[in-house]
């Protein structure tokens, strides 16, 4: 299987194989008359290439996108959206996220005018990814009757989410940004720790029974997280 940030489209319009390269994502295009072990050999060929371009892209977007300019790109669920910002005389905030991360917000905003979006998007962030984890949680749970108290989701600098002594779950907002195959992963390592409060053997043993390919995501982390924080940080 190939990671979140690789993948593979058949192209009817397209004459030849290749490799495109974006924020967040290594795209193949294949035209559709292509057999598959021909592009797939050519994949391997590029890959690493491929890789090496995806980092610093994603480097160059983190370092330039530095607050919510309309235009730019919001990793939605791990997938560059535009982003629009409307600005309307006497209107309310508002948010709505279809196939672009929309924000109308209020005119004359100054210098807070990124904190205000930053803050809509959180506000309608946080009860549409409190229903997606209380989802996930319900597909893993009852295997091994890892029950949280609570999910809660919240704004945290430097933890992906973490889980109290009394079982109640915490997610970082900032999950909503990343493949679901991620904030999947998050969740189900925070139910672990209900029955396994430390990073034991036994701690890890019960995520691969959950997750089997669960290190793709703590790489997805560890690679692209602290990029991720950043983008956010205003
Ligand atoms: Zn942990």
């Amino acid at each position: 299987m190939l990671p979140n940030h690789l993948q593979i489209r058949r192209s009817v319009r397209s004459k030849r194989l290749h490799l495109l390269v974006k924020p967040g994502l290594i795209e193949l295009v294949v035209p559709t008359a292509l057999p598959e072990a021909q592009a797939m050999a050519f994949l391997n060929k590029h890959r690493a290439w491929a890789e090496n371009k995806l980092l610093e892209i994603n480097a160059r977007v983190a370092q330039t996108s530095s607050g919510f300019v309309s235009g730019s790109t919001i990793p939605w669920r791990g997938r560059e959206l535009p982003l629009l910002i409307r600005e309307e005389p006497g209107r309310r905030v508002r948010v709505a996220v279809d196939e672009a991360v929309r924000i109308t917000l209020p005119e004359d905003l100054g210098e807070s005018r990124d904190e205000v979006a930053k803050r809509a998007l959180y506000a309608w962030v946080k009860p549409w990814l409190r229903g997606q984890v209380e989802r996930l949680a319900e597909r893993h749970t009852p295997r091994f009757g890892l029950y949280p108290r609570e999910v809660r989701i919240k704004q945290m600098k430097t933890r992906w989410g973490s889980c109290g002594p009394h079982n109640d779950i915490n997610i970082n907002w900032l999950l909503a940004f990343t493949p679901e195959s991620v904030l999947e992963y998050v969740v189900v390592h925070e139910l672990c720790h209900i029955r396994e409060r430390n990073h034991s053997p036994a701690f890890w043993a019960l995520l691969a029974r959950h997750l089997p390919q669960y290190l793709e995501e703590r790489n997805w982390l560890r690679s692209q997280g602290a990029a991720l924080i950043r983008r956010f940080s205003l």
